[in-house]
């Protein structure tokens, strides 16, 4: 089936009362019935999968299950937000002593949780410039567990190599997780190029209008061959202590043992699950994000055109404008569109400032992937607590704006700017 189809069926079977529209399932718990099934279900035998709702409910279920079709994986895992989903995709491979790899050009709250959090964990983060992907060869070692990277990333618009550091991935063993929220499963499948997991923030284009905040991790069929035997992630083959010595690569486990894993154990013990409420607002959404991604792109592609041909703006980041040094990789891996992102430059800090409060549509929100279409200025806001080092590594500076264009008529949004941009 084709994405358009798997995002409006994919996962859901009707009950008894064939109800059109995904019941929210809104439990904390389940009947078993008798001492025997519910035995058998926590020892995850013949019994359910609906034990308690922190490890797993029948609409969140839904959700997993067509979020991991429309990004081509075998199983997928919902949690209460992408950053959840990205401190559990690192803490299933990595503990104390250990490091992960990963691109400079990141998610402002990504940066502070691999340089800060991770630290006092214990976890080394190691970065390398999304543009130099060979730079991660330099920095492997036995210790290393993952190769973390954006697809499209927010906010310095940039785009990998995907293949390229797929490939790198694989020749150490490396497990590689890439952040897809920019590209949405709709612009860009990383599993087809190769990588095993891929996470992703819900809290943007999923449900389109900012309604909720949630997080999806989906691995890729067969990865348990890589895993299996691999002296860098013994603890999914060796027998875990918390779980009666069940081995995830097991054949029971293995089409899932990476979201298995996070689960059972990273669920059951800290608990960041995604209430059912959020599920339903996520499958919602689902079943028209191919339609919005679409319009989001086209709005985006214009928008950047009219930018770059304004005299009062100094540079324009869009992969799909022909000027972009990202052009080229753009055509191979977002044939159909590079979505609403897109950042400008405008010289300095007050000239951005001007901008941002005067326009009219455009709102300023810490947000993307709105249907409203926003206004960003980073330096001010979503990335105030990067130092000014890591800033410039970024790729951020005092004069950048960043859009995140909505679905609103294309040209009161072209108004809008113009607008703004004759008071500078
Ligand atoms: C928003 C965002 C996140 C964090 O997701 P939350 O759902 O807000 O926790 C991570 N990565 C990217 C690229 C994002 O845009």
């Amino acid at each position: 089936m084709k994405r358009e189809t798997v995002a409006i069926h994919e996962g859901y079977t009707k009950d008894s009362q064939k109800t059109m529209a995904v019941p929210i399932y809104q439990t904390t718990a389940y009947d078993f019935g008798n001492a025997d099934f519910a035995a058998d279900s926590f020892n995850l035998k013949q019994g359910s999968d609906n034990i308690y709702t922190r490890i797993g409910n029948p609409t969140t279920s839904v959700l997993e299950k067509r979020f991991a079709k429309l990004e081509k994986g075998s199983a997928s895992l919902a949690v209460s937000s992408g950053m959840s989903a990205i401190f559990y995709s690192i803490l299933n491979i990595a503990e104390s002593g250990d490091n992960i790899i990963a691109s400079s050009q990141l998610y402002g709250g990504t940066t502070t949780l691999f340089t800060h959090t991770l630290k006092r964990l214990g976890i080394e983060a190691r970065f390398f410039n999304i543009d130099n992907p060979e730079e991660i060869e330099k920095l492997v070692d036995s210790k290393s567990k993952g190769i973390f990277f954006e697809s499209l990333s927010n906010p310095t618009i940039t785009i990998a190599d995907i293949e390229k550091i797929a490939e790198i991935g694989n020749r150490h063993g490396l497990i590689t997780i890439v952040d897809n929220t920019v590209a949405t499963p709709i612009l860009c499948n990383p599993i087809d190029f190769g990588i095993d997991i891929v996470v992703h923030s819900a809290s943007k284009w999923t449900t389109g209008q900012g309604l909720a905040i949630g997080g999806i991790v989906v691995e890729r069929e067969g990865l348990w061959k890589k895993i299996d035997g691999n002296p860098r992630y013994s603890q999914f083959y060796t027998p875990d202590e918390s779980y009666h010595g069940l081995k995830f690569t097991d054949e029971v486990a293995r089409d899932a043992l990476f979201t298995f894993r996070m689960r059972l154990i990273l669920l059951r013990d800290t608990g960041a699950v995604l209430s059912p409420f959020n599920s339903w607002l996520f499958i919602q959404g689902l079943e028209t994000l191919p339609l919005r991604v679409q319009r989001h792109s086209e709005n985006g592609l214009a928008i950047a055109k009219f930018l770059e041909s304004h005299p009062k703006v100094v540079a324009v980041n869009y992969p799909k404008l022909e000027s972009s040094k990202y052009y080229e990789l753009a055509k191979k891996y977002f044939p159909n569109g590079a979505n609403g992102l897109l950042s400008f430059e405008v010289g300095d800090y007050e000239k951005a400032k001007k901008i941002v409060d005067s326009v009219e549509i455009f709102t300023l929100v810490a947000n993307i992937g709105d249907s409203k279409s926003i206004i960003t200025h980073p330096a001010s806001t979503t990335h105030q607590q990067l130092s000014e080092s890591e800033l410039q590594q970024a790729g951020i500076s005092a004069g950048l704006i960043r859009l995140s264009v909505g679905l609103e008529n294309v040209d009161d949004l072209i108004q809008d700017l113009e607008n703004s941009l004759n008071k500078v």
